[in-house]
């Protein structure tokens, strides 16, 4: 038995688990918030209790201490010794990575390289690896990518027709997201095609960030999200794939910069842009109740770029055994998981239990009935047990 922590660091923030493995318990978890300021905000979750405690914390290495510090505190470990490994999420791998890797110099200097690709995310997770090293120097740890499982791909399905010495010269590319979810999805996925000889499966990780794989034998062949996360499907506050003059052209109007449209297409687009009330899917539910049309159309849109991608990735699977939602509304809203497939169901003949989804929220299970085509599937994805599971495998069996 030893103790590992999955960490995902943001450029203000530090999340945590700690679990016991191999068992895949987890023991508590916690997150630091608005580091940097003098109103910081600690979290601390352990056995059913959630503790808050408002603080200044300066820094990320300040972070790491206090999570370290009230684990003791809490008597969850008794001193540091304990944590035994450490896994890290870094949002981009760039074309170096195709799985996990162990941190050492080399891997630390090539997710330096990628930061010009992933500014503030990889950077934030360089800061939280060094944080633990500098408290924890002994502690070995790996850095799981984000884009690692859609290194996969095809150039067809990777490559931009830019001018190829863009490619070459700055890796222009699409590299996708999300990845260790997907990976996730994919492995949880064979128990419900025990019979089937080539799986193929989409998976539909649609939470805040949203994004959709084709998986082919256990391998990704595509992926929704491009270069960065900001392409493919509609988001909560991302435009997804957009016309690129359109920056241009609002550019212009708008007199702004491309730096200050690109954080509008980021930060104030998809659900949120359209509807003009919320990013999150249940307030356009509930304005939608009201006969608010704004968030009728923000949903329909939502909806619409979601089925024409899982279309999209029939063709390009040739078929498909299972469709799989997850992540907050694929987990949790039974009436945009009908809405997908009220758009699909004609061409694909997918037909869903209605009772069997209205249950499911947060939990797995099929919700397809015998006649569909298509099985489809909610399955609660878990980034943090691959981070574990990664950190466990490559440095301590
Ligand atoms: P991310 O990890 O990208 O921040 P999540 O996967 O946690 O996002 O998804 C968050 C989103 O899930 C929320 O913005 C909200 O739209 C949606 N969501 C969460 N819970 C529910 C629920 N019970 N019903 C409908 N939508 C939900």
């Amino acid at each position: 038995m030893a103790k590992v922590m999955a960490i995902n660091a943001g450029s203000s923030s530090l999340k945590f688990k700690l679990y016991e493995m191999p068992e895949e318990k987890v023991i508590c978890s916690g997150i630091a918030e608005r580091i940097g300021h003098d109103d910081a905000i600690f979290t601390l979750k352990y056995q059913g209790d959630k503790k808050t405690e408002i603080l200044p914390i300066k820094d990320h290495a300040q972070a790491v201490k206090l999570t370290l510090d009230a684990l003791v505190k809490e008597k969850i470990i008794i001193n540091f010794d304990e944590i035994k490994a450490t896994g890290h999420r870094v949002v981009q791998g760039g074309s170096y990575f195709s799985h996990s890797e162990v941190f050492n110099k080399d891997t630390e200097d090539k997710i330096e390289s990628l930061i010009p690709l992933a500014p503030l995310h990889n950077a934030a997770n360089l800061v939280g690896f060094r944080a633990f090293k500098t408290i924890l120097p002994d502690v070995p740890a790996v850095a799981v990518f984000d884009t690692a499982f859609h290194q996969t791909m095809e150039p067809q399905d990777y490559i931009y027709p830019v001018p190829y010495e863009y490619v070459e010269k700055y890796g222009v590319r699409r590299y996708g997201a999300h990845g260790t979810s997907h990976l996730y999805l994919s492995n949880e996925s064979f128990k419900y095609l025990k019979d089937v000889k080539h799986p193929k499966v989409i998976s539909c990780h649609i939470g805040s960030g949203a994004s959709i794989s084709a998986i082919k034998d256990g391998k990704c062949v595509a992926t929704t999200m491009g270069l960065t996360p900001l392409g493919g499907i509609m988001m909560g506050t991302r435009t997804g794939d957009i016309d690129p003059s359109v920056m241009k052209y609002c550019c212009e109007c708008e007199h702004k910069t491309v730096e200050e449209m690109y954080q509008i297409f980021n930060k104030k687009s998809g659900l949120l842009g359209v509807s003009g009330i919320s990013n999150d899917s249940r307030d356009i539910m509930a304005a939608i109740e009201n006969g608010n049309k704004r968030a009728e159309l923000a949903y329909q849109l939502f909806v619409r770029r979601i089925a024409d991608f899982i279309g999209q990735y029939y063709v390009r699977l040739g078929g498909a055994d299972l469709i799989i939602f997850s992540a907050g509304i694929g987990e949790n809203s039974p009436e945009t998981r009908q809405m997908v497939i009220d758009e699909i169901k004609e061409a694909l003949h997918v037909e869903i239990n209605d009772e069997l989804n209205k249950q499911l929220k947060g939990k797995e299970g099929l919700i397809s009935t015998s006649k569909s085509a298509i099985k489809v599937a909610v399955i609660p994805t878990d980034e943090e047990i691959m981070i574990a599971r990664d950190a466990y495998n490559m440095l301590l069996k």
